[in-house]
């Protein structure tokens, strides 16, 4: 088994773990951001969030949800930034899912999610709607959009 989370889910190497599910285990980053920075992953391996089966992807949130207020009280934090990249060209360097949570101080030096995109748009706003809810497909029906 050569991926590391899941070298850590199944306890061959060592892991500062917080939480554990039947569907999700979360664990302390070895090179936390910041105090508190916890890392979410299912059981399963998966690569992408768009891999997810649908109960994995329920019991991963439903996980996130649950540590947020704990990993903000231990910490005393003011806040979390929650986020994934997702992809190797979003920087994700573990091809297993996860959902980084990382607590946040007023004056921290770290900025929002916006800091991280230098705004780069070339394409209008209802063209890129379109693309993606045809993208997206069938469902949209039920949403009464077209
Ligand atoms: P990514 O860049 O893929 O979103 O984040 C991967 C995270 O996994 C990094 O923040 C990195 O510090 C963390 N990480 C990498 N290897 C290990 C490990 O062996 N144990 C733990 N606990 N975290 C790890
Ligand atoms: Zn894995």
């Amino acid at each position: 088994m050569a991926c590391i989370f899941c070298r850590i889910v199944a306890g061959e190497i060592p892991a500062e773990v917080v939480a554990r599910t039947p569907e999700v285990v979360a664990f302390l980053d070895v090179q936390p951001l910041a105090d508190g920075h916890v890392l979410v992953v299912p059981r399963a391996h998966v690569p992408a969030v768009e891999d997810l089966e649908p109960d994995a992807a329920d019991e991963l949130f439903r996980e996130v949800v649950r540590l947020a207020r704990p990993v903000r009280d231990a910490l005393a934090a003011e806040g979390t930034t929650i986020g994934v990249n997702n992809g190797e060209a979003t920087g994700q360097t573990i091809p297993h899912v996860h959902v980084h949570i990382v607590p946040r101080w007023s004056g921290d030096g770290a900025g929002s999610v916006h800091s991280i995109f230098p705004r780069k748009t070339s394409r209008p706003l209802d063209e890129v709607g379109a693309a993606i809810r045809r993208a997206a497909g069938d469902r949209q029906g039920d949403l009464g959009l077209t």
